[in-house]
């Protein structure tokens, strides 16, 4: 899962990342509006942790922003351009007051944090977000005999558990929120890397490699050319 965090306090905005790195998030950092909507228009991030006092204005203009984006992905169905207007996006604010809570909801949060929270349950309305984006209720991932749940992220295949890293978890995670859509190599480093981590070129290939291994060859396809998929016919 890559997430974006939009926070102007460096102490907050580093404590925060180093916690979701922990958790096998990919973490970027945004300490103003402006850097996160570039960051926002051109890399695919499964969620958003918005700050609403930013140097350059309040969060709630990005929020807005990003919702926004609806008619333009009405009028292209296969559009891919980011952000997705319904990119789960969290507020973290120290503005306890209700009105602004209300503000924030209203203007198409998924949830809020009051400053300061506990990491654990940040996490926890992450993944909640994250169901309520995929349309789930449950919060176990089912495809077939394959069962993962993001929030211990365990994997069991026939009742059995694999035991996998944290990067081919995020790997299997981001094959299955695709929902049968081949993935080509860049979409994938994007969903496991943050912009400034080094990786080798041919790092994923070494990810799928490893999943094929746990999990069995034919669980992920390769479209030549293309790039990579769950197999259908184990859904
Ligand atoms: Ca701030």
């Amino acid at each position: 899962m890559r997430v974006l965090i939009v926070e102007d306090d460096p102490d907050i905005a580093s404590g925060l990342a180093v916690a979701l790195k922990q958790e096998g998030c990919a973490v970027d950092l945004a300490p103003h509006l402006s850097q996160a909507w570039s960051a926002l228009s051109v890399e695919p991030f499964d969620a958003v942790l918005l700050d609403l006092g930013l140097p350059d204005g309040d969060g709630l203009a990005l929020l807005r922003r990003v919702r926004q984006q609806t008619t333009r992905h009405a009028h292209n169905a296969h559009s891919s351009t980011y952000p997705h207007p319904n990119t789960p996006i969290l507020i973290m604010t120290a503005r306890d007051a209700v009105p602004d809570r209300i503000s924030g909801l209203d203007t198409g949060a998924d949830d809020y944090l009051v400053k300061p929270f506990d990491v654990q349950e940040l996490m926890a309305r992450l993944r909640a977000a994250l169901r309520r984006a995929a349309g789930r209720a449950s919060p176990l991932i089912e495809y077939g005999a394959l069962s993962v749940d993001p929030a211990t992220h365990s994997v069991t295949l026939q009742g059995q558990p694999v035991a996998l890293g944290a990067r081919e978890f995020s790997l299997l995670l981001t094959l299955l929120h695709a929902k049968g859509q081949v993935l080509d190599r860049s979409r994938l480093e994007a969903a496991l890397y943050g912009f400034n981590e080094s990786l080798d070129s041919n790092a994923i290939e070494v990810h799928i490699h490893h999943l094929r291994r746990k999990l069995g060859p034919d669980w992920i396809r390769t479209i030549r050319g293309v790039g990579y998929v769950l197999n259908p016919d184990k859904a």
